[in-house]
Order: C-alpha cells, then sequence, then structure tokens
C-alpha cells in the first residue's frame, strides 16, 4: 500500500492528494460496499456530494471501517437549490446529519450560480463554528471567478479548493494560473476523463505506461499529481481501486510531463459558462425530491 502525499490548503488544513470519488455510484448497498472497499484498500479521502445522493452510505462506510473518522477526509458539496441563507445552514447540517459526522473536513459550493453569496456566509460561519475544516468551491471559471470576486464574494474568506473538470485532455491552463495568484488548490473532477477511451488509447500514454510497468491511468493519475493537483478516481472495480491509488512509486520526467500537457485540447465535456447550464442543473437534480 502507498503512502498517499498530503498537499497543504491555504488555510493549513492538510488534504490527502489522492481520494475516492463517488459520483454515480448508487445507493442500496453499492456506495457502501464500494467505501468500505476503498478504505479496506488504504484510501483516506472520499468525495461526496447531496446531489450523488448517497452521503449516508458513505457515513456509515467510514463508520463500520474501523478507521478512525480524523484519520479520513470527508468532502461533501452543497447543491444549487440550497443557496439561500437559511437553507444553505440547513442543508450544511443535514450533510453532517447523513453522514453522521460532527464535522466535514471540506464542504463545496457545488455550482457556481444563483445566491452563491448567502451560501458562503453560511459557509464562512460553519467554518468558524468547526462544523466544517475547509471551504471551498466548485465549476469555477476564470470567467465566473473573476465575475464573483469583483463582487467581493471572497473578500471575507478565500476558497480552499476549486473542483473542476480536469483531464490530459482539458488542463485548465488559464485557470490554474489565476488559482495559483489566489493561493487555491484545484481538485480534478473526472481526473481519468470519466473513462474516455480514447484518453486510453493515446499512443503517448500507453508508450510511457509500458515503461513505468504501470497502466494508463496510473499514468494519468500521476501526471495530475506532479501538476499539484488532487484527484479523487472513482471505480466501483476492486483491482482499478487499487491501481489508481498506486501512483507514488515512479515519477515522470520533465520530457515526459511535457509530452502529456501537450495533448491538451482547452475544452472540456462540461463548460460552465455556457448559456442555461444553472436550469440545465437544477432540472437535473432535485434533492429536495424525498422531503
Ligand atoms: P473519473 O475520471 O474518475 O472516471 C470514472 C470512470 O472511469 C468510471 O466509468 C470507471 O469505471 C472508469 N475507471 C476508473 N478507473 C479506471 C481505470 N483504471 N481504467 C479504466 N477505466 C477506469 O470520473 P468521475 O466523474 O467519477 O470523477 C471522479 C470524482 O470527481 C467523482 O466520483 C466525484 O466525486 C467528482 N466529480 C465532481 C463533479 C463536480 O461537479 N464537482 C462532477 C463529476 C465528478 P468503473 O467504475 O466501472 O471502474
Amino acid at each position: 500500500m502507498n503512502k498517499t502525499p498530503i498537499f497543504q490548503l491555504n488555510d493549513g488544513n492538510r488534504i490527502p492528494a489522492l481520494g475516492f470519488g463517488v459520483f454515480q455510484v448508487p445507493t442500496e448497498g453499492a456506495t457502501y460496499n464500494a467505501v468500505l472497499k476503498a478504505i479496506d484498500l488504504g484510501y483516506r479521502h472520499i468525495d461526496t456530494a447531496v446531489a450523488y445522493f448517497n452521503e449516508e452510505e458513505v457515513g456509515r462506510a467510514v463508520k463500520d471501517s474501523g478507521v478512525a473518522r480524523e484519520e479520513i477526509w470527508i468532502t461533501s458539496k452543497m447543491w444549487l437549490q440550497d443557496y439561500a441563507y437559511e437553507d444553505a445552514k440547513q442543508a450544511i447540517e443535514t450533510s453532517l446529519s447523513k453522514l453522521g459526522v460532527d464535522y466535514l473536513d471540506l464542504y463545496l459550493l457545488h455550482q457556481p450560480y444563483g445566491k452563491l453569496s448567502e451560501a458562503w456566509k453560511a459557509m464562512v460561519e460553519a467554518k468558524a463554528a468547526g462544523k466544517i475544516r475547509s471551504i471551498g468551491v466548485s465549476n469555477m471559471t476564470s470567467t465566473l471567478w473573476t465575475k464573483w470576486q469583483q463582487q467581493g464574494l471572497f473578500d471575507e474568506m478565500r476558497p480552499s479548493v476549486n473542483q473542476v473538470e480536469f483531464n490530459p485532455y482539458f488542463q485548465q491552463k488559464e485557470l490554474r494560473k489565476l488559482m495559483a495568484e489566489n493561493q487555491v488548490i484545484l481538485e480534478a473532477w473526472g481526473p481519468l476523463g470519466q473513462g474516455n477511451v480514447e484518453l486510453f488509447n493515446e499512443s503517448a500514454l500507453q508508450r510511457i505506461a509500458n515503461k513505468y510497468n504501470k497502466n494508463v491511468g496510473q499514468v494519468i493519475l500521476r501526471f495530475e499529481h506532479q501538476e499539484g493537483i488532487i484527484v479523487f478516481p472513482k471505480s466501483v472495480h476492486k483491482e482499478r481501486m487499487q491501481s489508481n491509488q498506486d501512483i507514488f512509486d515512479f515519477e515522470l520526467t520533465s520530457d515526459e510531463m511535457d509530452s502529456i500537457r501537450s495533448l491538451d485540447r482547452g475544452q472540456g465535456r462540461h463548460n460552465p459558462d455556457a448559456a442555461g447550464v444553472e436550469e440545465m442543473l437544477l432540472s437535473a437534480f432535485d434533492v429536495h425530491k424525498q422531503d
């Protein structure tokens, strides 16, 4: 088992640089089993969200794992519907209760629209109250970041992370510059391109994988790690869960890093700046449908 390196956030907290993502892992036991297995294999960082509808199973698995709560980093995310101040306060309490924990390690505003300043105020207060250790944002493009920053959103407290789509085809070069200037660490969602077969077939990646006796997934994740990005690949298969975290016993050369950097297409699957995204997301995920 490889020891996962730690990155330090701008608020001083220390986050495991690799974790396990549970987007699209079903409930009725599947998330519970996957998280229990991941922890057993050595993962110490789980990334969930209200809109994944599986916080409860994540919490149960953490509890039943036998590993101390403080040894496992838990991230969740507030959904757009709850950004009004009172709703946001309630959303934090609901996540704590569903996860069955006294505190969250990291809570993110999942989407950068709507009553963001009211939600951020609730987040800052929850951090001060010790309910959340670190707070951050997600899907924040440079355009949206600049807009919100100019409106003073981050005057009282800056986010510690920005979780965005990232893989060798979409390397977020402009955003990374802006985040570095603001000391905000990038987290990659879809670090494996969500299993994109074309990406896995890239000859440059296959060549590097052969050289190190690793698989392409490991080369991609290693590349992202060496770029200073936090990753939490998702898999429901034990062998992949195992191999996805086995990336800390080799190092890509600067030429290899450059050859992977050159795969960048500057465009991802999801464009948070596009018109109508907020409405599309609200209609796709109703986190209160069972209330
Ligand atoms: P990933 O890039 O992690 O890819 C997951 C897919 O790749 C699954 O289909 C999985 O299949 C497959 N896979 C996993 N490991 C391998 C491997 N070694 N070789 C080949 N295929 C593999 O995509 P995600 O969208 O899951 O992103 C990771 C996490 O990021 C999410 O789980 C979630 O926590 C977060 N996220 C956040 C978003 C946001 O808006 N903030 C949006 C999307 C994700 P299988 O399970 O069958 O192995």
